[in-house]
């Protein structure tokens, strides 16, 4: 944290008037790493599979969100306390006074015996709470002059259900087909903490992929992945690797497709930087599945937050296209081959903004005498630092000449102050896989030394060769 508030990498927002809780800002190293992310996510997935993406607004009308059912059933138990008016979340207060999980099924019963059998009460001024009330997530917006009743959306996916019969059509689909969207959601969280993992507005890259339900037994694409070990987490404590064909074997995946699916997603992560020893996927229990889920694993890692959710990986069934079906009037059907189905629907859906936090997380080794970001080169924010090596006899003006010929293709910073070392340590810091040093040789010979971020080995090249020795540095590993 003290890194990302320090180096640019996100910070709070409306940080000079003490914004609310539960909104960041990206700064420029952030950015940088997240628009590198997003291009893996693209190249991994999509375009491996042959996705399409699609780009939804971010304000929808209240029809949309009356046929999610989250008018309904997006809502959280709140506890208020009778005296100083403090509002908390009953289910976590719960949790964390009992040290026992509360899910997030717990009626609001469940909930006011439990906080009455432990005598739980305001922890800001000691008082008792009034009943568990639902608390809706939903943040409204009005529209026009009429001010029409819209949201903004708490999934980018809903873009993507109510987009489907379009899409199917002007982009000759056949099923299975599965369309993705990077964009903002919005929830009104109540008292968001843990920073970039519980947010108001966040990221989310989410894949809907429709398939015909009487035809999912054989998935072509699976053929190549049987062998394929993904680790998973079936009773909440112990890991373990096991193969896609034990997995369903044992009838733990239910479709040859999921687990495609699966294999493709923990094979993203694997690229991201993430360390994987430290990554499942964890099979929800009933309880614990959102209220239109009849399957879902949750792909998690552990960061010094405990272990989070990164993707929820959920079969939604029909539900989402039979609502909108039933509230639009307008049956979102397709023809596979002869026969008229409604189709199914498997999600990865996932949380950009936590992503980025467990990666750097995970990616930021200390050293005996330095703190190195060590991301992947294809994902580092800042690729190359350029420093002169002192700043007279003309090496600056050499330094700025380099720089300018490799910022049309790299993403390149220079630096002159402070001791080379100094300069090192700094680069090492927000993970630059590459420094050139520009010094008296550089203006005798046209060499630079050029200096690698992990291993710290210094090599000399002439300059005619950095641009290919630079582009496979940074290739995207096949
Ligand atoms: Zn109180």
């Amino acid at each position: 944290m003290r890194l990302a508030l320090e180096k640019g990498f996100f910070f709070p927002s409306s940080e000079i008037y003490s914004g609310p809780a539960g909104f960041w800002e990206y700064g420029p190293l952030g950015v940088g790493f997240r628009n590198k992310f997003v291009e893996v996510w693209r190249r991994e997935l999509l375009r491996k599979d042959g996705m399409l993406e699609i780009d939804g607004s971010q304000i929808m009308t209240k029809d949309v969100f009356r046929a999610s059912g989250h008018l309904d059933s997006f809502t959280d138990p709140i506890v208020k306390c009778k005296k100083c008016g403090s509002i908390f979340r009953a289910d976590r207060l719960v949790s964390e006074k009992t040290g026992t999980l509360v899910t997030e099924g717990s009626s609001e019963k469940e909930l006011d015996d439990l906080i009455e059998k432990h005598l739980i009460r305001c922890s800001k001024c000691g008082a008792d709470f009034g009943g568990t009330k639902k608390f809706n997530l939903m943040m409204s917006v009005e529209i026009g002059g009429d001010k029409e009743e819209a949201y903004l959306r708490s999934e980018t996916c809903q873009s993507i259900f109510v987009d489907f019969l379009r899409i199917f059509k002007v982009m000759r689909c056949k099923l299975p087909v599965a369309i993705a969207q990077f964009g903002k959601s919005f929830r009104n969280e109540i008292s968001p903490r843990q920073s970039m993992i519980r947010l108001r507005e966040f990221y989310q890259c989410e894949i809907e992929i429709f398939f015909n339900p009487n035809q999912s037994d054989v998935f072509q694409k699976y053929d190549g992945i049987s062998k394929n070990r993904l680790r998973v987490c079936l009773d909440g404590k112990k890991s373990q690797n096991m193969s896609c064909s034990e997995l369903l074997k044992k009838g733990i995946l239910p479709s040859q497709m999921i687990a495609y699916y699966l294999v493709l997603l923990q094979s993203f992560y694997e690229k991201t930087g993430l360390d994987m020893t430290r990554a499942r996927f964890r099979l929800l229990s009933d309880a614990e599945r959102a209220f239109y889920s009849s399957f879902a694993f949750d792909f998690e890692v552990e960061t010094s937050m405990g272990w989070t959710e990164l993707v929820a990986c959920n079969y939604r069934t029909d539900y989402d296209l039979v609502r909108h079906g039933q509230t639009s009037g307008r049956e979102h059907s397709v023809m596979d081959g002869e026969a008229q189905v409604v189709p199914h629907i498997f999600e990865l859906s996932m949380g950009v903004d936590r992503s980025i936090w467990a990666i750097l997380e995970h990616s930021l080794t200390k050293h005996e005498e330095r703190d190195v970001l060590e991301l992947k080169p294809y994902l580092a924010p800042i690729q190359i630092g350029v420093f002169p090596l002192v700043n007279r006899d003309g090496m600056e003006e050499k330094a700025a000449e380099v720089l300018s010929k490799i910022r049309k293709d790299f993403n390149a910073f220079y630096d002159r102050s402070g001791s080379i070392g100094r300069r090192y340590r700094r680069a090492d810091e927000i993970g630059v896989p590459k420094c050139l040093t520009i010094d008296t040789e550089t203006l005798a010979n046209d060499t630079v030394t050029i200096r690698d971020r992990d291993s710290m080995k210094q090599s000399r090249v002439h300059l005619d060769e950095l641009r290919g020795i630079l582009n496979t540095t940074f290739l995207f590993p096949d």
